[in-house]
């Protein structure tokens, strides 16, 4: 197959390309602007997270990433000269740092990959009444089954 001198053969990995693939006929169905063509697609997709990194550099010159374990990220921040530590909290992101679910700190971290790698363990109150609703209701099946 001819190249482009404008082009530079990769390696991808096959379970990143089946992703991409599905991901790319989602898009395609949401939006006509959507690259024709899978090798585009990857490049505009990868194109907009570099374009993101410097959106964000000018967005928030004093933020940056400082580590992350399993259910925390850091960030620090150089204006106040401390690290902010975002994690789940009630099944939305917490603030450790300002004590808010929704501060500056927040609205970066949402803004990088790393978020994606938070575990959202924490269920939020509503799960644990649906959970609560849904004994009662066992229980009442229980007895009319019972009786
Ligand atoms: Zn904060």
């Amino acid at each position: 197959m001819p190249r482009s001198k404008r082009s530079e053969l990769i390696t991808l990995r096959v379970d990143l390309v089946k992703e991409l693939k599905a991901k790319w006929i989602e898009e395609k169905k949401k939006s006509p602007f959507v690259n024709e063509h899978f090798g585009g697609f990857v490049n505009d997709l990868l194109h907009d997270i570099l374009e993101k990194d410097e959106f964000l550099k000018h967005y928030a010159p004093f933020l940056s990433e400082d580590g992350c374990s399993r259910d925390t990220i850091y960030i620090k921040d150089f204006k106040e000269n401390k690290t902010a530590e975002i994690y789940f909290n009630n099944g939305k992101l917490y603030c450790s740092l300002c004590e808010s679910f929704s501060c500056f700190h927040i609205h970066f971290v949402m803004a990088i990959p790393k978020v994606a790698k938070l575990n959202p363990s924490t269920k939020p109150m509503i799960d644990d009444e649906v959970e609560l609703d849904g004994q009662k209701a066992k229980k009442i099946v229980r007895k009319k089954r019972s009786s």
